[in-house]
This record gives structure tokens, sequence and C-alpha cells, in this order.
């Protein structure tokens, strides 16, 4: 359906390490996002952080990004929406 809409998946990453190991990949840290923007170059002052912890939205704080919490409960977050699908305004008004 992505690719239908003209969108791409480059890759999927994920965190390999127990939560206590103390690794930079595992969010809150800002590790994973960190590398990817740097090995495909993107602007991460120019990109969204989506997620529906507040772990997600502290990682993506902290790697430049403007972010948007998915769910009903207090953020930091610059948007909050109660589902992706309601999101999606929001990230396109935070990307303007
Ligand atoms: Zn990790």
């Amino acid at each position: 359906m992505i690719r239908e809409h003209g969108g791409h998946i480059k890759e999927v990453a994920y965190c390999p390490h127990k939560p206590k190991a103390g690794c930079e990949c595992r969010k809150p840290n800002a590790g994973m996002l960190l590398d990817l923007a740097s090995r495909y170059d993107i602007d991460l002052s120019g990109s969204v952080m989506v997620g529906d912890h507040e772990r997600d939205i502290e990682a993506g704080k902290k790697a430049g990004c403007k972010t948007v919490f998915i769910g009903n409960e207090e953020t930091g977050a610059d948007k909050q929406a109660p589902s992706l699908q309601a999101a999606v305004p929001l990230i396109l008004e935070l990307l303007e």
C-alpha cells in the first residue's frame, strides 16, 4: 500500500539488546535515530518522530526531531492525537 501511494520503506530497525544493557540504540536514547539519519542523509530537524510511548518522544527530541504522541496520556510531544490516522494532518503541519 505504501508503494502504491509513492512511499518507500528503506529499512526496519530495532534494538537487539536487552533492556538494561545500557546501549545507545534503545529508546529513550537517540542512537538508532542518529544512526539511520547518518546512513540515509536524513535531516532530523525536518523529521517527525511518531510514537505511542513517552520514550519514543524523548528519543525523538534528543535526536532533534519534531514529535507526535499517539494516545491520550500526558506527553511532552509537540502534538498529540488519539490515532495514527488522526495524527496525519498534525504531522503534515509540523513539516510545513
Ligand atoms: Zn540496543
